[in-house]
């Protein structure tokens, strides 16, 4: 627990909120500030509604660019902790109130789709528009965002910008990053900033980058621009493989993409993993997976590269239909989250997921080293149920690795995360570091893998440092994400 620095009592921080606000915004509803004290990273304890931490003071409901700006300010002026909130998926830790009186505020009112743009290609929505939403109403004109990650029926537009988030179909529309002409965001001291929507400029380094990632550990995202491409589902091509380890589908995919093609999809499993998805056809092999979009020509010449490339692999085929039948059913929503509480409750066995990424040479050593280190030196292997990776985001010079983990929880609630889920990242990514990888591929630092942002960031951890030191001055937003607390 972080004590709170505010001159403010936890009753006159609701006060001032109501007075900024109104006090139909201000929330104070004692359940919902419990589950409001934690993320994802704790689910277990959530559902066994155990909140040990700090409970936070309120939550403020914004629906304006202007009422962010007069809550942060608010903030700022009283030293009171602010977590950002939107779609509440976060699985890091993010939106954990470490701070006793914490605000958190949340954007998901603002859920106005401002324009949708067909001549410019583009699509500004509210940071409270969730990604699904936004998605059906681009695809009615027959256009879709390209941004499809797995949490796309529940996660909205700030959080997903926040989070550098990256989708599905990443291998050809690129993470959010690639996605975001222009967007708004309100800074501690209450500064509304708008960084325009044009192509390209060669105007002072590239400033969006300052607010997408920032983990709400900077400034609260308001509005978001994205790009738009035409939507031609009637194209695609579903292609599936069993091959015979990890390091033969990285390097069909690393032929594929590093030729010049790109599939929208290009996935490979470890046995392990494919087991949960493919149980009924992958004969213990990995399944290697690649899906193609786009204009008629070119998704013909994508799969002529895919089945030229594989022909020199030992495989066998998969039949599409499978794969068009798991890709139909990868998205999570409530109906998930729900089933997943429940599987927790009765069977007291849970997954989770540590993501990196690494370079074309090093990433087949770290799923080794990773593995093996799990296998051999942790101390509760005897309770993992599942151990398996996948990779699933692509790139010219290198890719991702999704570790998968589940297991049985022989502990009281209180320790899972200490005895489980904090050693097993861990193992995963000092192995990622070890190897010149980078120790997150697309969840966000949050709050439990600040121990090695440092170490993350090198050299380039001064220009980090001076960020947090110039926006944040008095350290309101979001402590403990990011930066360590
Ligand atoms: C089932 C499931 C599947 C997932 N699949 C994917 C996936 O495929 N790809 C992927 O990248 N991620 C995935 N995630 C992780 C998560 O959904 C994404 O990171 C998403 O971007 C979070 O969006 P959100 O709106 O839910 O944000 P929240 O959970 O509300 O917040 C996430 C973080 O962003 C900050 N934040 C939120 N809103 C703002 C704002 N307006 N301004 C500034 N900071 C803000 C928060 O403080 C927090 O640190 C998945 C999560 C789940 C639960």
């Amino acid at each position: 627990m972080v004590q709170s620095r505010s001159d403010l009592s936890r009753e006159a921080i609701r006060r001032g909120l109501a007075e900024l606000v109104g006090p139909d915004q201000v929330c104070v509803d004692e359940d919902l500030l419990r589950a409001s004290s934690v993320d994802r990273f704790k689910k277990y304890q959530a559902v066994n509604k155990i909140f040990a931490g700090p409970i936070p003071a309120a939550i403020v409901s914004v629906t304006s660019s202007e009422q962010v700006a007069s809550v942060l300010r608010f903030a700022n002026d009283h030293r009171i902790n602010v977590v950002p909130r939107t779609g509440f998926t976060s699985t890091e830790g993010g939106l954990e109130t470490i701070v006793e009186d914490t605000i958190v505020v949340d954007g998901s009112a603002m859920d106005r789709i401002i324009r949708i743009d067909p001549v410019n290609m583009m699509v500004t929505a509210q940071c409270g528009v969730c990604l699904e939403v936004l998605e059906d109403a681009v695809r009615s004109e027959g256009l879709t965002t390209g941004h499809s990650p797995q949490s796309k029926p529940l996660a909205q537009m700030g959080g997903l910008t926040a989070t550098r988030s990256t989708g599905q179909l990443s291998t050809l529309y690129g993470g959010i990053e690639d996605m975001i002409i222009g967007l708004e965001a309100v800074f501690p001291d209450g500064t509304i900033c708008r960084v325009k929507n044009v192509p390209r400029r060669a105007v002072g380094p590239d400033i969006r980058h300052v607010i997408i990632g920032n983990e709400g550990a900077l400034c609260f995202i308001t509005e978001v621009t994205v790009k738009l491409y035409y939507y031609r589902p009637e194209n695609n091509s579903y292609r599936g493989f069993l091959v015979d380890d990890m390091d033969a589908g990285i390097s069909v995919i690393r032929e594929v993409v590093t030729d010049g093609f790109r599939p929208s999809v290009c996935r490979v499993y470890s046995e392990e993993d494919a087991h949960q998805h493919f149980a009924d056809f992958h004969k213990d092999k990995c399944v290697l997976i690649f899906i193609s979009e786009g204009p008629e020509a070119i998704v013909a010449a994508t799969v002529a590269e895919i089945d030229s490339v594989i022909a020199r692999y030992p495989h066998e085929d998969v039949d599409p239909a499978r794969i068009e039948m798991w890709f139909s059913n990868l998205n999570w929503g409530m109906d998930k989250i729900i089933a997943e509480q429940e599987w927790m409750l009765k069977e007291h066995n849970l997954g989770y997921t540590t993501e990196i990424s690494a370079n074309w040479s090093d990433i087949g050593e770290i799923y080794k080293a990773a593995m093996h280190r799990i296998r051999t030196e942790y101390p509760d292997a005897g309770d993992l149920t599942m151990l398996g990776a996948h990779s699933s985001h692509s790139y010219q010079t290198g890719t991702n690795l999704y570790f998968v983990y589940d297991y049985n929880i022989n502990c009281a609630p209180e320790e899972e995360i200490t005895k489980y889920h904090i050693p097993l990242n861990a193992i995963i990514v000092e192995e990622a570091l070890k190897h010149s990888g980078s120790m997150v591929h697309h969840h966000g630092i949050g709050k439990y893998r600040t121990d090695w942002t440092e170490e993350e960031h090198g050299s380039a951890y001064y220009m980090l440092a001076k960020l947090k030191q110039t926006f944040d001055p008095n350290g309101v937003m979001n402590r403990g994400t990011i930066f360590k607390a």
